[in-house]
């Protein structure tokens, strides 16, 4: 028996598989009439297929729409993809972004009573429970990360610190004296945090948190491992972008920690071959798409988020029936090609965390040597090892590095060791790649 005193929604998140379709499909119908009648950029979408909204009368006939991509926000800014006017939206978010204009969302006041509903079911997967104190060191602002987490801890009943991120000394002070069981942040920027306290003498094992949440960067299984053990503590995986919703999109489950449940009757997932844009079967990896079924200020129809994963529609341990997603293997624009081989930074990662010589800090380099790129990784050695290690133990050191990267990547990568705390480290979202190519 399910006991769903663990489930924040049993209703939604144990429904049968034909129940669920059959929400979804009512859903994805009234989503799509809403978006062709009142946004001019799908209506174009859909006459251009020549798809009529009356067309879609199953979910597999979602795929005779046209993808919606990252570039189509931009083009649209600030408010033209909106299905209701800017200001009949209780809010707006937008995410900086790195090249050129900022993108930008809006939520109507129903669409942030269900996105504080999804965080709230996200808490319970991942080990809270009302009356928890919840320590929120994502960063409040237009970035949806602060903001989304404190409307769900509040709907769970739990208390929020909004702490946002940054001043690491203040969150220790605010960890020590609050004693929240829960925690969220960026995981780069954990282990900041877990780096003040060592330094200020503490041990982050003796810290009141016994449950994480951790997202808005891909992470590997070797960081969890590390956040586990460093804080003694449950680390799950959140997954959300703010042009989707926000986190709270996916989530692990605690109790098998394998694989983001799918708040399905608000999201319909897909996962396509990135190259041909063909749907791809359950299990397959690739690029991870979207489409919105309740959002009323800014529906997403077929969304391509640049995120590499797979499906899974297997019942879970833990009782819910949602489809999972794998964890995110890495962003498509963060592919490296490196000497013809593709790299995500997650793969080096993963190898870089089995050394206990070395910090869990890192950075990827590219350069340009003649017509050849290079990549090296740079890594920080602890200061345990510092203090023992001879100059012939760090050249080994450097050699094992470098072959376990050859073994798992297929690739020559330049292992760099640095003195410790020398790397730069992340107040929010974790630098991984610095492109030099084009630098002289
Ligand atoms: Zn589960």
């Amino acid at each position: 028996m399910v006991k769903v005193s663990n489930i924040f929604n049993p209703e939604m998140e144990t429904m049968s598989r034909k129940d669920m379709e059959a929400l979804q499909l009512e859903r994805l119908k009234e989503t799509i009439r809403r978006s062709y009648e009142n946004v001019p950029f799908h209506k174009e979408n859909f006459d251009k297929a020549g798809v009529r909204p009356e067309d879609i009368q199953s979910l597999e006939d979602l795929q005779k729409v046209p993808f919606m991509k990252k570039t189509d926000l931009r083009e649209n800014y600030p408010f033209k993809l909106f299905a209701v006017p800017p200001n009949k939206c209780a809010r707006i978010h937008g995410s900086s972004g790195t090249k050129g204009k900022p993108t930008i969302v809006g939520y109507t006041h129903k669409d942030i009573e269900n996105w504080a509903e999804i965080v709230a079911r996200a808490i319970v997967a991942a080990g809270g429970r009302p009356g928890d104190i919840f320590h929120n060191a994502y960063g409040y602002g237009l970035f949806t990360g602060g903001l989304g987490l404190h409307y769900g801890i509040e709907r769970l009943g739990a208390t929020a610190v909004p702490v946002s991120g940054g001043n690491t000394p203040r969150q220790i002070t605010l960890i020590q004296d609050f004693q929240p069981r829960g925690l969220s942040a960026t995981p780069s920027y954990t282990l900041n945090i877990i780096e003040g306290m060592k330094k200020m003498g503490l041990n982050p094992r003796d810290t009141s948190i016994e449950y994480g949440i951790f997202g808005a960067e891909p992470w590997t299984e070797e960081m969890r491992e590390q956040l586990e053990e460093e804080l003694g503590i449950k680390a799950i995986d959140i997954y959300g972008l703010s042009e989707v919703m926000g986190p709270g999109v996916s989530i692990e489950c605690h109790e098998a920690q394998d694989g983001l449940h799918i708040a399905e009757d608000h999201f319909l997932a897909e996962i396509i071959n990135p190259e041909t844009g063909e749907v791809l079967p359950y299990g397959e990896e690739g690029e991870l798409v979207f489409t919105s079924l309740t959002k009323e200020a800014f529906p997403v129809i077929r969304y391509r988020t640049g995120d590499i994963a797979s499906l899974n529609p297997e019942k879970c341990k833990c009782g819910r029936t949602t489809i999972r997603m794998s964890r995110i293997k890495g962003r498509i624009d963060d592919m490296l090609i490196i000497r013809g081989v593709n790299v995500f930074p997650t793969e080096i990662e993963a190898v870089l965390l089995g050394f206990s010589e070395l910090a869990p800090h890192y950075q990827v380099v590219l350069k340009r040597e003649g017509v050849l790129d290079t990549c090296e990784v740079q890594c920080e050695i602890t200061p345990e090892y510092q203090q023992n290690a001879s100059a012939d133990d760090k050249e080994r050191l450097i050699r094992e590095i470098s072959a376990n990267m050859k073994d798992a990547l297929g690739v020559t990568v330049v292992p760099c060791i640095n003195e410790p705390n020398t790397l730069p480290r992340s107040e929010g979202k974790a630098i991984r790649i610095v492109d030099k190519r084009n630098q002289y």
